[in-house]
């Protein structure tokens, strides 16, 4: 058996209750295999055993009173799982799904993601399983205050440096800075996707998916091709999805569907992203509201999907953009995209794809950008806020904008140099699993072992 193939084995003995960190980490190895064959020093100092288990895993319990004065308790978590290129850096998930082997398999995208953006970031990710949906405005500040009690013991500006995630976004980075403040007396930038007027970055809220598309901009131009006049299917309607879509219309391309989880939007005439911002930014309320507000929307329930797959992915499109969450677009979507005449796939969600899926569409030979690098422009944008804070200062939209155009393509390049070097041009997932991987084992041979 080979190096790659003995440790995900032991993983698999190891962690059989963690299914996604598995997906994840089989995704990474598999991919992993010519460039640990090619240099043994990989496997002399145990790096793959090494990358795949967390520096540290940090587990707590959160504990709150609701609005009727009942005492809830939650799980929070932050799993700080390489340091070896900077400090920890990954956003917090608050949702009901959250659990250790899902913040695994994130944490471990995150330390290969943040080391594509080129900058000196390590890996982590945190959460809760606390469920956001239906709870008051005090009792999401009173959950965020309680989470940070726990903590910020563990995180600092130039240790770790939490930020948003799904179900944490700039209302609840507010809380949590707010009460890292009151708890260490220190104003330092301790979290990203902070508001403007307190540190925040302009353009982090639309980083991830504007980067999305200018990922996917430079990889449809290496194949002669361009985003003007394409039809898109977008998932999801949070912070990823609504920014994709605004990015696609800049570049002449536009997004007929968006979707929440309890259904989806289909409108052949483009999304109305001023009408998706009021629904999901402002009233913060499901899509049957934009269905209300936009007479030629078409909205499908989730009960009514087709058996077995995702309505979203059920139109004719050229492009789709995955920005809801994990294993949201699986086998059976991903060939009737491909029958569709879909020739492009860039991840805005992390690992939105299984691995059947992504057979697909490695074996179609179409444009497809997995998600640590297509949706590395959030992350890399944090650290442009990092930039700025540990300088005191603060850029203009323009300047942080194009910083991110920058990261975004010289990123697709290395992804695809690193592809083509390894013999498999065009296939991005193996590009972006080495690339990332190099420089972060690297750097843990070079600090030897203590
Ligand atoms: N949660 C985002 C991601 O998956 C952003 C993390 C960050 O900005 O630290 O990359």
């Amino acid at each position: 058996m080979s190096y790659t193939q003995r440790v995900l084995a032991s993983l698999k003995a190891k962690y059989p209750f963690q299914p996604e960190f598995l997906q994840a980490a089989e995704e990474i190895l598999t991919t992993l295999e010519p460039v640990v064959a090619k240099e043994p020093k990989y496997e002399k100092y145990k790096i793959l055993e090494r990358m795949v288990e967390p520096e540290r895993t940090i587990s707590f319990r959160v504990e709150w009173v609701d609005d009727k004065g009942e005492v809830q308790v939650n799980k929070g978590y932050r799993v700080q799982f390489n340091s070896a290129i900077g400090p920890y850096k990954g956003g917090i998930r608050l949702h009901p799904t959250v659990n250790e082997g899902v913040l695994k398999f994130l944490g471990l995208e995150q330390i290969l993601k943040n080391s594509l953006t080129g900058t000196p970031i390590g890996g982590a990710k945190g959460g809760s399983d606390f469920d956001p949906k239906g709870k008051s405005e005090t009792e999401i500040m009173r959950f965020c205050q309680a989470f940070m009690i726990q903590l910020h013991r563990y995180i600092g500006a130039t240790v770790d440096v939490p930020a948003g995630d799904i179900g944490t976004g700039g209302r609840e980075i507010g809380y949590m800075y707010g009460a890292y403040k009151r708890l260490t007396t220190r104003y330092e930038g301790v979290l990203t996707g902070k508001g403007l007027n307190y540190g925040g970055s302009l353009a982090r809220t639309e980083a991830t998916g504007y980067g999305t598309v200018y990922f996917t901009d430079a990889m449809v131009k290496d194949r002669g091709d361009s985003l003007q006049g394409k039809k898109c299917a977008v998932s999801g309607s949070g912070n990823v999805a609504i920014y994709c879509c605004e990015k696609l219309y800049q570049l002449g391309a536009t997004p007929v569907t968006v979707s929440d989880s309890t259904g989806t939007i289909y409108d052949p005439n483009g999304i109305k992203v001023d009408v998706l911002k009021q629904v999901k930014e402002v009233e913060r309320a499901r899509l049957t509201r934009y269905a209300e507000l936009v007479s030629t929307a078409e909205y499908t329930p989730v009960e009514k999907y087709p058996e077995g797959k995702h309505q979203v992915w059920c139109y004719k499109v050229d492009c789709a953009f995955p920005c809801a969450t994990q294993n949201e677009l699986n086998e059976e979507d991903a060939k009737t995209l491909l029958a569709n005449g879909c020739k492009v796939v860039a991840e805005g969600a992390n690992m939105p794809s299984t691995l059947g899926a992504i057979k697909q569409f490695l074996d179609a030979k179409i444009a497809y950008a997995p998600a640590k690098a297509a949706n590395a422009g959030g992350v890399a944008t944090s650290q442009l806020e990092m930039e700025q804070n540990a300088g005191m200062t603060s850029w203009t939209f323009e300047e942080v904008d194009s910083k991110l155009h920058t990261i975004m393509t010289n990123l697709y390049k290395n992804v695809a140099e690193t592809a083509r070097e390894f013999g498999v041009e065009g296939n991005l997932v193996l590009g972006a699993n080495i690339a990332g991987f190099r420089k972060v084992a690297d750097a843990m041979i070079a600090q030897g072992v203590i």
